[in-house]
């Protein structure tokens, strides 16, 4: 339901806990995050966004890369696996989404069969290993893989993908659920909506519906589906904090 991501000099996790708390007001049943720092650190629990900071609270969450998840459920049951991030089975790609994947349990079975495991029930857990088993597959590009795996899924989505692999890289794409790019001095946040963007910076990239959104070594590549690059359009917000 609610997604805040962010790639810079600054800690991660203080920013992506503040930026779920400003998505409260959407609902949800659940929260995590996932930190990348060397090691892929996922820390998720049924319940508040307090309920997840208590969780944290002595765990390591050293990050200048990471990204959170409030959610409202929609596959599965609210606890804590359900709860988003999602990594794949190798444990190296991790995934938070907003919306449904219809097709997932034809997908599912598909992937059962190459030998991916599941921990949920949820859509989520589907899409993730379905960008490991592509990237597999064709030994491409992680971007790449996000982009063929967009081509299999049907639904709505707005997600935001990182890997063990990339440890300064974000990638996002969307198709129907909001998404948006908040431009910083050397730093990038993604949200679903701007009130958790606004007080960092007031430039902000809206994604569209089928672009995928690269953030890599201090830059913002934005293509469609098909692979053309778009140029960002660059808004000004004007809004009172
Ligand atoms: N369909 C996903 C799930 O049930 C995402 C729900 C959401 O948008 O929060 O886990």
């Amino acid at each position: 339901c609610g997604i805040v991501a962010y790639i810079g000099h600054r800690e991660a996790c203080p920013i992506i806990l503040k930026g779920l708390r400003r998505l409260e007001y959407r609902g949800y049943d659940s929260a995590g995050v996932a930190l990348l720092n060397g090691a892929l650190n996922v820390y998720k629990k049924k319940g508040k966004v307090n309920d997840l900071e208590a969780f944290i609270a002595e765990k390591d969450t050293h990050a200048h890369i990471g990204m959170g998840h409030t959610r409202w459920a929609t596959h599965g049951e609210p606890n804590d696996s359900n709860a988003h991030p999602h990594y794949s089975t190798s444990e190296r790609i991790a995934i938070i989404h907003n919306g449904i994947i219809e097709n997932y349990a034809a997908l599912k079975t598909h992937l059962q069969k190459q030998g991916h495991v599941f921990h949920s029930d949820t859509d989520t857990e589907v899409f993730v290993n379905l960008i490991e088993e592509i990237q597999k597959q064709n030994s491409c590009s992680l971007e790449e893989a996000v982009r063929l795996a967009l081509h299999e899924v049907v639904g709505a989505y707005a997600i935001v993908v990182l890997s063990k692999d990339d440890p300064n890289q974000l990638i996002a794409a969307r198709k129907g659920s909001p998404l948006v790019i908040g431009v910083g001095k050397d730093e990038f946040f993604l949200a679903s909506d701007a009130t958790p963007i606004i007080e960092y910076t007031n430039e902000v990239v809206y994604v569209n519906d089928y672009e995928i959104a690269v953030i890599r070594d201090g830059k913002l590549d934005i293509r469609t589906k098909e692979d053309v690059q778009q140029t960002p359009y660059i808004q000004k917000l004007e809004m009172e904090l």
